[in-house]
């Protein structure tokens, strides 16, 4: 399923199955996740600098040969030779090539990838349920670890990442509140079934004050209503690749040291310490599964807010 151009849907095509270059493995795929992010890049909000571009970035699969089953994420490749990449900032190397934007990714039956940006997959977890891991755990795991000892945690937007963001928040004794938009009462009763202490809109005052909040919805307005929230000290992370223009707002809302900071990709060290830690807690993935041929449907159904959870498509 290849992305072609900005605004249009995604097209189904035969192409002949890749063959590996230098330290690239060949992965029959046998589920990918799809992401917000790939929302950003149909609408152009995240740029594809040479279309046409199969997206995908939660890929798990089998190599060829070799049988080995390995997720590959967002992180495609890495210069390994600048100042971050030499400070164990890869998520930030200027060169860093992203999986279903630079490099063809998973909405496909076969995928290439540099064996050493791979994950082992921890066993226990089937492959539908494993790809959510890849983007929207590994994304939410680098946002948690930014909240640093925060004890309450409020999430803006209780979407895939949330979901599992939610369950390692309370497996490590934090308590979470979550916000959803206005109204959604079903976002609102599955953060609650999660372990939310309270659940409610994205306008409203949590019960109590946040030491950190986490906004995964791609929506500037969210950053001074999360201020809003914090306890003096606290932090906002914004977790999400593209979010709209944040308005401005008073200085008293940053006042007494609270910060707002964002989360970028991320390393290959979050990635293993993340799949080390999913099957500890244990973070049990919600799944909804579309057809390769559905990828578009999956897509439109993300935008619209009509699943609970993740959504994966399946060769
Ligand atoms: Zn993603
Ligand atoms: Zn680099």
């Amino acid at each position: 399923m290849v992305f072609e151009q900005v605004g249009a849907p995604l097209r189904a095509v035969e192409r002949e199955v890749p063959s590996p270059g230098p330290n690239q493995m060949l992965v029959k795929v046998s589920a990918c996740g799809i992401c917000r992010t790939d929302l950003h890049l149909l609408d152009g909000e995240v740029r594809i600098e040479q279309p046409p571009r199969i997206l995908g970035h939660q890929i798990v699969g089998r190599t060829v040969p070799g049988d080995q089953r390995v997720g590959i994420p967002w992180l495609g490749w890495t210069c390994g030779r600048c100042r971050l990449c030499r400070s164990g900032r890869e998520n930030l190397c200027p060169q860093a090539r992203f999986t279903g934007c630079d490099i063809d990714g998973g909405f496909a039956e076969w995928t290439l990838a540099d064996a050493r940006f791979c994950f082992p997959i921890p066993d226990g977890y089937p492959d539908e349920q494993a790809a959510p891991l890849l983007c929207a755990g590994l994304i939410g795991h680098r946002a948690l670890r930014m909240c640093g000892h925060a004890s309450t945690i409020g999430l803006y937007g209780f979407g895939a990442s949330a979901h599992i963001v939610i369950q390692v928040a309370c497996h490590e004794g934090r308590t979470v509140y979550a916000f959803t938009r206005e109204g959604d009462a079903e976002a609102q009763s599955f953060a609650l079934e999660l372990g939310a202490r309270w659940a409610g809109s994205s306008e409203q005052q949590p019960p109590e004050e946040l030491d950190a909040a986490i906004v995964f919805a791609p929506v500037g307005a969210l950053v001074p209503l999360a201020l809003r929230a914090l306890a003096p000290g606290g932090t906002v992370v914004c977790a999400g690749i593209h979010m709209s223009d944040i308005p401005s707002f008073p200085y008293e809302l940053l006042w007494h040291e609270r910060a707002v900071r964002s989360v970028a990709n991320l390393t290959r060290r979050d990635g293993h310490e993340f799949l080390a830690l999913a099957p500890e807690v244990p973070v049990a993935t919600h799944v909804s599964t579309y057809a390769l041929e559905q990828a578009n449907e999956a897509l439109a159904d993300l935008r619209a807010g009509s699943f609970t959870g993740a959504a994966v498509v399946v060769p």
